[in-house]
C-alpha cells in the first residue's frame, strides 16, 4: 500500500527551485522596432509552473530492522535521502527515483527527521523535509553451544574483518533498478533463527544482532535468488562460508551463506528464483541451513519484512 506523504512538508526552497525550473516564469519584453515606432509595455506572461516533486513513503512508522521505501516522483534527475545521520543516493526506478531506507537494529525509537535533497531535470536543486517514526522491535535471545573448533572462529577480529569487507560490498550503489515485483523466500523450510536475534555463544553474554534469517533445509537443497539482480560476490568467507551476494540495484543486496557449493559466478545476471547454489554448513555453522541476509545502503535488514507487508510495500 502506498500513500502520498507530507505534501505540507514541501520546503519553500523546494517550491522555489521547482518554480524556477524548465524555463517557466520569465516575462517577455517586446522591444520597440523602427517600423512601428511604438514601444509596447512589458507583457507579463503566465509562468508555466513546474510542480514540485512528490514524495511518497511506503509507511511513516518503520520497525528497527525494517526498511521504508522512499520514492520521489516528478521531473527529478537525481537525489539523496538523509535519515539518522546516514545519507544514501536515490536509485533510478521505472516511475521515480527511490531508496529502501534500512533501519538499524539499534536505531533509537521515536520520530526522526528525514531530508530529501534533489536536482530537477532543469538543474535546479531543492529539498524536502519529512519524518519517519522508528518503532521498537523486541529482539529475542538465542543461546548456542558450539565446538572449540568453531569457537576459534569467534575471534572478534575475524568477525569484524569479515563484516568490514561485506559492508563494503553492501554499500555499493547500482542506480539501475535490477529487481522487480515481489520478494521470495530463497529456500523452503522453517525459520530456525530470526533476523536480529541477540546471540549467546557457549553461555557468554548475549551480544550483537543476527545479521540474517536462518532457514533450516537439507544439505544440497537448491537456493534461489529472492529477486532478480546481478551476482557481485561468490566466494568463501571465514564465518559465512561459501557466500553469494546479489545486487538488486538501488543500493539493495541479498546474501546467501554457508552454501555447500556455488551454481553462479561473479558478474552473472540472475532472474528471480534462479539457482544460486546449494544449502550446506560451510563456515561458522552447526548444521545445514541457509543464512539469508538483506542489506540496504550498507545496513542489514530483515528479509521477511520484504515479504510480510510490515514495511508498507
Ligand atoms: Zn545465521
Amino acid at each position: 500500500m502506498k500513500r502520498r506523504a507530507f505534501l505540507t512538508g514541501v520546503s519553500s526552497s523546494a517550491l522555489l527551485a521547482a518554480g524556477c525550473g524548465a524555463g517557466g516564469g520569465k516575462a517577455v519584453v517586446k522591444i520597440a522596432t523602427k517600423s512601428s515606432g511604438l514601444a509596447e509595455a512589458p507583457v507579463a506572461t503566465t509562468p508555466t509552473p513546474v510542480p514540485p516533486p512528490e514524495l511518497i513513503s511506503s509507511a511513516d512508522t518503520v520497525f528497527q530492522g525494517g526498511a521504508v521505501l522512499i520514492s520521489l516522483v516528478g521531473q527529478v534527475k537525481d537525489g539523496s535521502v538523509t535519515f539518522l545521520e546516514r545519507t544514501r543516493p536515490l536509485g533510478q526506478g521505472s516511475q521515480s527515483i527511490y531508496s529502501f531506507v534500512g533501519i538499524e537494529a539499534e536505531a533509537p525509537p521515536g520520530a526522526h527527521p528525514m531530508k530529501i535533497d534533489f536536482t530537477l531535470a532543469s538543474g535546479s536543486k531543492g529539498s524536502l523535509m519529512s519524518q519517519a517514526v522508528v518503532a521498537k522491535t523486541n529482539w529475542t535471545i538465542d543461546s548456542i553451544i558450539i565446538s572449540d573448533k568453531l569457537a576459534a572462529l569467534l575471534d572478534p577480529k575475524l568477525g569484524a574483518d569479515e563484516l568490514t569487507a561485506l559492508t563494503r560490498v553492501y554499500s555499493g550503489m547500482t542506480y539501475e533498478k535490477l529487481w522487480s515485483g515481489a520478494w521470495a523466500q530463497p529456500v523452503p523450510g522453517a525459520i530456525t533463527t530470526r533476523f536480529g536475534e541477540k546471540r549467546s555463544y557457549n553461555g557468554a553474554p548475549a551480544s550483537g544482532h543476527h545479521s540474517g534469517t536462518d532457514i533450516g533445509a537439507g544439505a544440497g537443497a537448491p537456493v534461489g535468488a529472492t529477486n532478480s539482480g546481478r551476482v557481485v560476490m561468490a566466494r568463501q568467507l571465514a564465518l559465512r562460508g561459501n557466500m553469494v551476494v546479489v545486487d538488486h540495484g538501488g543500493g539493495l543486496f541479498s546474501g546467501y551463506s554457508h552454501l555447500q557449493s556455488f551454481a553462479v559466478g561473479e558478474g552473472q545476471a540472475v532472474a528471480a528464483g534462479e539457482l544460486l547454489g546449494f544449502v550446506g554448513t560451510t563456515g561458522l555453522s552447526t548444521g545445514p541451513h541457509l543464512h539469508w541476509e538483506m542489506a540496504s545502503g550498507g545496513v542489514v535488514v530483515d528479509g521477511f519484512r520484504f515479504m510480510d507487508g510490515t514495511n508498507g510495500f
